[in-house]
């Protein structure tokens, strides 16, 4: 069963009545939540903010009804991080009123849509001066686990030291989200008027697919996202290091999520008497091959769009050697002379598989006549699952049963109508980074919105040390950004926002 929380705020941050806009969002299924008994669903107000009050060296924006959060980001940061949204099981709740609050200081109207009260997501609206399509900055709340690791300040705490800020979700990706919020408060506080509407959307349950969030509002409230064709939010923006040279890569596309159930059969039995040749010994064959052999290089444009921009930023020789990937006669020997790294590099040239869970017998005394696992597929734009399976076929042989789990398709080549501007603001910042587009190998709330015909930039803007890696750092023990980063994102969205339509006046994306 659906059910829909939605409250709205007037300017002064109080509960107010449903404008026209939210009203039609309501349907016979949609229960209307006033905000004290949200409120009470998490922590209770007094609770709350003798909560935030605990915290000496935080502001509790929200709570004093500052309006001017955006003065200080990282303050901002600091405060999402204190919410412990770990997913599972999320518990975003908190922190997304928290955020609703916020923008309610401000003069913000915001609508929370979810497929349960626990779990909302957070949609606002900045009015534009209708020269532009909307455009759309999403970012996620929750974060991964921190289970069994070691970390070297609390992960929950945003304690600053050693000029960084420490906690879980500073990369992956409360610190962009503090970027979002900052520069929507600044416009908000400085009166622009960008040329498009710009729509907010706050989101639960990205790390474990996306289901109640992105995925939930895309299929549920497309409605809120109506003749958006851009949208800012993770996956990029972060500077990398080839050699001497600084790079800030923007995400274009992402690698699309093929999840495939592969089983085995053979004897079984009483543990007693083992079997030879039966499930597990298939099993190990299987696991095997998987390991051995990888699946065919594969040259997809957006494969060529990443290495040759990439290849532009390095000197001579690097950038021939680099370019030389693109030959599939050579990838394989090329991509073999960056030794560790090229665990990172080979995601961008072919599909990928690893098998990551697997189901047998639950009594040790019991001999499996069947075993399923799990494979994690990640295919490249434009790569279709019955591609992926005789891809795997030819690999793992025939006597092997494979079924399509998962599969989020996506579109073949990126939209790069709007990247040279993500990239001129990036360059005007830092002069010293050479920026180019990236194919993601990961997955984001991008896919789903890409299902809106909406093109995602990862472009949260964060200077990174040379000795700092952002994808070890994400889902990683000690996750941190240097003190100064989320204000330098902060700005550079900002400049997002007042170049958007501003280009060119013939060309309402000012994509030129
Ligand atoms: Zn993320």
């Amino acid at each position: 069963m659906f059910v829909k929380n939605v409250t709205s705020f007037t300017a002064s941050g109080g509960p107010g009545n449903l404008t026209a806009s939210c009203a039609c969002l309501l349907s016979s299924q949609t229960i209307r939540v006033r905000r004290c008994h949200l409120a009470n669903r998490g922590i209770p107000p007094a609770c709350r903010s003798r909560k935030m009050n605990q915290r000496s060296d935080m502001p509790a924006h929200a709570a004093a009804g500052e309006t001017a959060a955006y003065r200080d980001p990282e303050r901002l940061l600091q405060d999402l991080i204190h919410f412990d949204t770990t997913n599972p099981p999320g518990n975003e709740a908190e922190c997304v009123r928290y955020i609703e609050q916020l923008l309610a200081g401000a003069g913000f109207q915001a609508v929370l849509l979810g497929r349960q009260p626990d779990r909302p997501n957070l949609i606002t609206r900045l009015p534009g001066r209708g020269a532009a399509p909307p455009l759309l900055l999403h970012g996620h709340v929750d974060v991964v686990t921190t289970a069994n690791q070691k970390w070297t300040h609390p992960p929950f705490e945003g304690k600053v030291a050693d000029g960084y800020i420490w906690g879980r979700g500073t990369l992956d990706m409360k610190g962009g989200v503090a970027m979002m919020l900052a520069a929507l408060l600044r416009a908000k506080a400085e009166s622009f008027v960008p040329a498009g509407d710009v729509v907010l959307a706050i989101l639960c349950d990205e790390e474990t697919g996306s289901d109640l969030g992105s995925k939930y509002l895309v299929e549920n409230h497309p409605e809120h996202f109506r003749n958006i064709r851009y949208a800012i939010s993770e996956g990029g923006g972060f500077a990398i290091y080839i050699g001497k040279r600084k790079l800030y890569p923007i995400m274009v596309t992402e690698k699309q999520l093929c999840t495939m159930r592969a089983t085995v059969c053979g004897a079984g039995g009483h543990g007693s008497m083992p079997v030879r040749g039966g499930a597990m010994a298939r099993l190990a064959r299987l696991i095997q091959r998987l390991d051995r052999r990888r699946l065919p290089v594969r040259i997809t444009p957006a494969t060529r769009l990443t290495v040759e921009g990439a290849s532009k930023a390095l000197p001579f020789p690097a950038n021939l050697v680099l370019r030389q990937t693109l030959n599939p006669l050579m990838t394989d020997r090329i991509l073999a002379l960056f030794g560790p790294g090229r665990t990172a590099l080979d995601p961008l040239f072919r599909n990928t598989v690893a098998a990551t869970v697997v189901h047998a017998s639950d009594k040790f005394n019991v001999i499996p006549s069947e075993i399923t696992i799990e494979l994690d597929g990640r295919l490249l734009p434009g790569c279709s699952p019955e591609q992926f399976t005789a891809e795997l076929r030819h690999v793992i042989g025939h006597d092997v049963m494979l079924e399509v789990i998962r599969y989020d398709p996506g579109p073949a080549e990126p939209d790069m109508g709007w990247f040279d501007t993500l990239a001129g603001i990036l360059r005007q910042a830092d002069a010293e980074g050479t920026v180019f587009p990236l194919l993601f190998s990961g997955v984001s709330d991008a896919r789903f919105f890409r299902r809106l015909g909406i093109q995602t930039y990862g472009f949260t803007p964060i200077p990174l040390p040379r000795h700092l890696r952002a994808w070890e750092l994400g889902h990683g023990p000690d996750e941190r950004v240097p003190v100064g980063a989320i204000r330098f994102g902060t700005d550079a969205i900002y400049e997002a926002l007042k170049r958007y339509g501003a280009a060119c006046p013939t060309d309402p994306l000012g994509s030129h």
